[in-house]
């Protein structure tokens, strides 16, 4: 399978901290498939590290109370193509995160409470038709 994955969870240092989300577990799942590693935030032109950032509304907000809703949703655009051309079969993407967040995100407070609903980049993805999992469901088989 081509599968598109969140670049962090294969080890990039692409996270807000400066970090990766790397799983071994779901490194392991991955082996042997075509990956396309995408970090959205970073395509929408935040650097790294950058301020901890979440949906706060109908966009996004750091923790500094700025809006960076138009690079996440730049970023998101720019993937979504990608994910277009490269004609992936599945999505594996970082749980919670405000652009690749699947089933849950942080609730907009910065207070670490979750809520349902995904981030930008999974959402587009999803309205667009594609097959999107957290690396979660995959790592426990859900979706294969
Ligand atoms: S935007 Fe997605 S790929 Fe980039 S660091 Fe956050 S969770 Fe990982």
């Amino acid at each position: 399978m081509k599968i598109m994955v969140s670049a962090c969870l294969i080890g990039r240092k692409c996270k807000y901290s400066g970090g990766d989300n790397f799983d071994e577990r779901t490194a392991a799942l991955l082996r042997g498939h075509e990956l396309v590693p995408v970090c959205p935030e970073v395509a929408g032109g935040l650097g790294v590290p950058r301020r901890p950032c979440e949906i706060v509304g109908d966009t996004v907000m750091n923790d500094r109370g700025e809006n960076v809703g138009e690079a996440f949703r730049k970023g998101a655009e720019i993937c979504l193509e990608k994910a277009r051309e490269e004609g992936i079969d599945l999505a594996v993407l970082q749980p919670r995160s405000p652009s690749c967040g699947v089933r849950s995100v942080y609730d907009g407070t910065f207070s670490g409470r979750l809520t349902g609903g995904s981030g930008i980049f999974a959402r587009l993805l999803m309205e667009n038709g594609f097959r999107v999992v957290d690396a979660e469901e995959f790592a426990s088989g859900e979706e294969r």
